[in-house]
């Protein structure tokens, strides 16, 4: 085991922030971990888990020992009659194993091309684009306590996904109703994914942009890999590529409202776009709220609200003079403050701050 100092992050994080990990471990296996909590040195460390830094703002150099995870390898493990299931190490590309299970005649994951990030990180916010979240592919995890050193396995169940949300994002502290949850933030590592990709393949379409293309191209009922290439055009037009302009993807969750919140919000703003859900809750563009409220295009300082999508908040500052995690942060904070006072809601950020 190699422990770094001093190790740079601003090509480790996609905003493309400017700061160091004051200790690094590189995990390429289970026993990586197993001698970090063997070293008296480590084991009683506060620990951060770092995958490929796409939903992260760091607002300094991260004290706690960064794990940075490098575990590699993807197979197809069984197969049963509704399903193959294919496993893949928590430190792949995620775009690379979407890839890869095409080519191997698996499909399911279409509709998830070009996310950034790694396998790991995947169930962490349930990753979702288009239709499909991972819970609709998923099959389990393994993981390690990185207090205790014991491996263990979790069901979806066990993950408790929600809406860009599992139980690898809370704590087990009391909420304030003093309730108190399980929680597994900051305590686990994932080391291993393992995805039930359907035989019985149905493509996911009725997304307007996808909809678009396919009138377009006249292709009626598209193949798995059609819809990869389309989702990959669509991403490609609309967000910004990291490696040209930094920024984290959407920086804020789309609000979830009542129907008669939604009713009352909508004689006030007759033009919000919402979305109506199965539970019949109502889903709120948090993109919609932001540009209403005048922030597309604006900065403050480095840190800017992309022109083509106002959820997305980029790095103006270049190479030369990136953005700090405090610009984006003071930049969130005056969005969500804007927004509130014309709509009442209170935007929740997606990406970690750390
Ligand atoms: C241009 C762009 C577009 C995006 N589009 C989408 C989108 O369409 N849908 C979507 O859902 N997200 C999107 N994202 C957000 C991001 O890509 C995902 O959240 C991704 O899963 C993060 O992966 P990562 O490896 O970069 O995680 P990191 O940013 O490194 O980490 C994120 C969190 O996960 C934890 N974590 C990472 N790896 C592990 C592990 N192995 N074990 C335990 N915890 C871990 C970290 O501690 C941290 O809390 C986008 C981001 C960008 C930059």
């Amino acid at each position: 085991m190699l422990v770094e100092k001093n190790v740079p992050l601003q090509t480790s994080n996609t905003f493309g922030i400017v700061a160091k990990a004051l200790t690094l471990v590189r995990v390429g296996s289970q026993a990586d971990i197993a001698a970090v909590l063997q070293n008296p040195a480590l084991r009683a460390a506060a620990k951060f888990v770092l995958g490929g830094g796409s939903n992260i703002v760091l607002t300094g150099d991260v004290k706690a020992l960064v794990l940075k995870v490098e575990i590699t390898g993807r197979r197809l493990v069984s197969e049963n009659a509704k399903a193959w299931i294919v496993e893949a190490g928590a430190g792949e590309n995620w775009h690379d194993l979407v890839t890869w299970t095409l080519q191997n005649g698996y499909p399911g994951l279409e509709n998830l091309a070009l996310i950034p990030g790694t396998v790991g990180a995947s169930p962490v916010q349930n990753i979702g684009a288009y239709g499909v979240e991972l819970q609709d592919r998923f099959d389990s995890l393994d993981a390690v306590d990185l207090t205790t050193g014991r491996s263990f396995t979790l069901n979806a169940a066990q993950c408790a996904f929600g809406y860009r949300d599992s139980v690898f994002k809370h704590t087990s502290k009391p909420d304030a109703a003093g309730h108190s949850g399980f929680g597994l933030a900051g305590k686990a590592l994932i080391t291993k994914v393992r995805f039930a990709l359907p035989k019985a393949w149905k493509p996911v379409l009725g997304y307007a942009d996808i909809e678009k293309k396919r009138l377009q191209s006249s292709i009626d009922v598209p193949d798995a890999l059609q819809i990869y290439e389309w989702i990959c055009e669509i991403r490609k037009a609309k967000l910004p590529d990291p490696k040209l302009i930094g920024n984290a993807g959407s920086f804020f969750k789309n609000p979830t409202v009542s129907p008669e919140q939604c009713a009352d919000i909508i004689q006030r703003e007759p033009k919000i776009v919402h979305y109506q859900l199965a539970d019949g809750s109502v889903k709120l563009a948090a993109g919609w709220l932001i540009d209403a409220c005048g922030w597309r295009g604006k900065s403050i300082g480095n840190a800017g609200v992309y022109e083509k999508q106002a959820l997305v908040l980029v790095n103006r500052g270049g190479a030369g003079h990136p953005v700090t995690g405090g610009e984006v942060m003071t930049l969130a904070k005056a969005i969500q403050t804007s927004v509130y006072e014309r709509f009442g809601l209170r935007l929740e950020p997606e990406p970690v701050v750390v």
